[in-house]
């Protein structure tokens, strides 16, 4: 028998590969929060040294890198905030530490856009953060990098230009969790496939766009993040 569909189902994002034709299927996103002690520290709390912390954002919350897009609806304090990304493409389900690298695929750069003022009440109301974090264009990623051609995670430089002026300036050994312990832990929770990516937590540094913003980001070794925004009219 065949399954007519009532509307056509919708496009699973993608994003491309530097220097492949080969685009990478995302799946889902999730997002790692405070992850660098600084960061922490700015946002007035403490890394949680027992395990890491999690939210999601929809995979159709993606926004291709490049692209000029709207200033957020319902906020007057959105926020940029850059990431390095990992990137899956193996099952990995309660996975040891030292086996996890094996799923990863590669890596790259993104921007965690924040209704900060909406994950604020949600914080105080103690309700989800999801109109904070899983909305329109808010996980801005550029094209991914190989992990061969990457190399090993150390102490790679990860920045963030606002508007030409250097906002963000970490490196990635500043990471309280590492990607292999990031990666063990969320598989005792899911099971992870390829497709999906994991945003690592910002650095210190984060803070307000305007509707006139533009965002250039840049973990060394993969493909710069960018994004201007366009004044809702
Ligand atoms: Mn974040």
């Amino acid at each position: 028998m065949s399954q007519t569909l009532l509307f056509p189902a919708p496009e699973n994002p993608i994003l491309p590969i530097d220097g492949s034709d080969l685009w990478f299927p995302v799946r889902r996103i999730f997002c790692v929060g405070r992850n660098y002690a600084a960061h922490a520290a700015e946002m007035g709390n403490e890394v949680d040294r027992e395990a890491p912390f999690y939210f999601n954002k929809s995979a159709h919350t993606l926004c291709p890198s490049g692209r000029a897009i709207p200033y957020p609806t319902e906020t007057q304090d959105c926020h940029y905030e850059m990431e390095f990304v990992v990137a899956l493409d193996k099952e990995a389900a309660q996975v040891s530490k030292e086996k996890a690298m094996g799923a990863v695929f590669g890596y790259g750069c993104g921007i965690d856009l924040t209704r900060r003022d909406l994950q604020g009440q949600a914080k105080e109301k103690r309700r989800p953060w999801d109109i904070g974090k899983d909305f329109e264009n808010a996980a801005i990623l550029a094209a991914l990098t190989p992990k061969a051609q990457f190399g090993e995670i150390g102490a790679q430089r990860i920045w963030l230009d606002h508007n030409g002026a250097r906002v963000q300036d970490a490196d990635l050994s500043d990471m309280v969790w590492s990607v292999p312990e990031i990666i063990a832990h969320l598989s005792r929770f899911y099971t992870l496939l390829p497709g999906d990516l994991i945003m690592t937590g910002t650095p210190a540094g984060v803070g307000p766009i305007s509707p006139d913003s533009k965002l250039e980001g840049l973990v060394d070794g993969c493909v710069p993040v960018q994004v201007s925004f366009t004044p809702l009219t």
